[in-house]
């Protein structure tokens, strides 16, 4: 299963910078520079890996399930802080307590995506759900380059599954 969804990852990948290179050019609009090139390619690839987040082993949950674990982290650093201080006296000790916080808070953090997580290929494999999170990414960062991007990553992500259906 594992070649699987690295297969899946790269096939997605490939397709979402392709179709986004396709009708950028289509709209006549090229990226100024390297930078906004490479910047564009990156916005493709994570606009094409996102559907996947319903897949429990895919390359888009496990990023994800990583930042939410470095954002909880981030949200009890004071907290966590406080605690190694009260339990350890050295910095080395410290050290390996935040270590300890980090596995366990990933192993919540695991656990509560397997409790919420919705049907792979269900709501999030749609295009209803591509309108949503049109929205949703336009709301979050009033950028329209950004959000073209990342949606016409998604778009082709639903059009790939929808052609190759054995592609997770
Ligand atoms: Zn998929």
């Amino acid at each position: 299963m594992r070649n699987l969804s690295v297969t899946s990852f790269l096939a997605h990948a490939v397709i979402g910078i392709a179709l986004g290179l396709v009708i950028l050019s289509a709209l006549n609009i090229s990226p100024a520079n390297p930078v906004v090139y490479s910047i564009t390619i990156l916005l493709l690839v994570i606009g094409a890996l996102i559907p996947d987040i319903d897949h429990e082993q895919s390359f888009a949950t496990r990023v994800a399930l990583l930042l939410a674990t470095v954002l909880v982290m981030y949200v009890l650093s004071k907290q966590l802080e406080e605690l190694s201080k009260l339990l350890f006296d050295n910095i080395i000790m410290q050290t390996i307590g935040v270590i300890l916080a980090f596995i366990i808070l990933n192993h919540v953090v695991n656990k509560f995506y397997r409790a919420v997580k919705p049907v792979h290929r269900g709501f999030i494999h749609s295009y209803s759900a591509a309108v949503i999170f049109t929205i949703a990414v336009y709301t979050l960062t009033a950028n329209a380059y950004a959000t073209l991007l990342l949606v016409l990553g998604y778009i082709s992500h639903l059009w790939a599954d929808g052609l190759f259906f054995k592609v997770t």
